[in-house]
């Protein structure tokens, strides 16, 4: 019996978990509970989203150290540099290094239609890497998102992959993908990315399936495709959410498990806020 390379000791895929910082104080006592049944799955850690423009700036930094110092898993924060000029980005990484924060998500982030065109400093996420390193050194594990089936405003596959590239030589640690619902397109994008010389790990980010027509919305205005006989599958339950979820359920833990046979280092889960879905998956696996 060997151990596998990507089971952390207690013979498990290594998990994180994502949430979005909350407008109302119901919503994130939800979001809070659902940390704390998921905290039991022993993430590796947590990571908050960040509106870009800074429209979540404190609610995110709040969130970010209620989860790393209540709930006790770390915690990191997202942060988008379209919008936040460096005077502002560099006041949030001292705040996050004062509180002891080890690992920011970089991205370059899309304003929110209707805040007009980018006033930030720094235009790409591979700028905003070079950034964190210049400001804090090795302090934060820098983790920097990847698009298996290319970003939407790409050009093409081989000039994102170049972007993405970037990225890592900027000084990125690891990176997590965009959702996507076929195992393979991770595996071809990874295969690319080490021929192009970088050996960071690639984290697949993981959706749980619970609806429909939101995922379909989202799924497109991000550029993942939903294959043809899922969406025909979860478009003929209606609005039997159910089986939907079931349906759903057992497509993405079948793809979990073929992205951990093929090697990969870890899940990084999109609960939405939620428990359920993820745990779902992960009792599967
Ligand atoms: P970049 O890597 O900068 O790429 C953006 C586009 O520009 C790509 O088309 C790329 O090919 C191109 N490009 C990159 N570098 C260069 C360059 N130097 N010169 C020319 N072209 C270049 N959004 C949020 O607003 N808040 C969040 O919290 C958030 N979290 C996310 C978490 C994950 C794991 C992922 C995958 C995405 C997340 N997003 C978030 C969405 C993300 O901000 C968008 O996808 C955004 O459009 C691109 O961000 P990026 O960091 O990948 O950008």
């Amino acid at each position: 019996w060997i151990q596998r390379q990507n089971m952390n000791s207690n013979n498990r895929i290594p998990v994180s978990f994502e949430f979005f910082p909350t407008k109302t104080e119901a919503g994130h006592e939800k979001l809070i509970a659902a940390a704390h049944v998921l905290a039991e799955q022993k993430p590796e850690f947590f990571s908050v989203t960040y509106g870009a423009g800074g429209s979540t700036r404190d609610r995110t930094l709040n969130t970010v150290l209620q989860l790393d110092q209540q709930v006790k898993i770390p915690t990191a924060p997202h942060l988008s540099c379209v919008g936040d000029s460096k005077e502002e980005l560099r006041k949030l990484l001292d705040q996050y290094r004062e509180a002891g924060i080890r690992r920011i998500v970089a991205l370059r982030g899309d304003l929110p239609s209707g805040m007009g065109r980018a006033s930030g400093e720094l235009r790409y996420a591979n700028e905003l890497v070079e950034f964190i390193r210049e400001e804090t050194g090795d302090h934060f594990i820098i983790e920097v998102a990847a698009y298996p089936e290319a970003h939407p405003q790409a050009r093409n596959f081989e000039e994102d992959l170049q972007n993405f590239v970037r990225k890592a030589k900027a000084g990125a640690d690891s990176a997590i993908t965009q959702l996507f619902f076929n195992a393979d397109c991770y595996f071809h994008f990874v295969d690319r990315v080490r021929k192009a010389g970088v050996d960071i790990p690639i984290v697949p980010g993981i959706m749980p399936i619970t609806n429909y027509s939101g995922l379909a919305r989202f799924a497109d205005s991000c550029g993942a495709e939903i294959p043809r006989w899922i969406r025909k599958q979860l478009e003929s339950y209606g609005d039997d959410t159910a089986s939907i979820t079931a349906f759903g359920t057992e497509v993405v833990s079948d793809m979990c498990r073929r992205l951990i046979d093929g090697g990969a280092p870890s899940l990084h889960f999109y609960t939405m806020n939620q428990a359920e879905s993820s745990l779902a998956i992960l009792r599967n696996l």
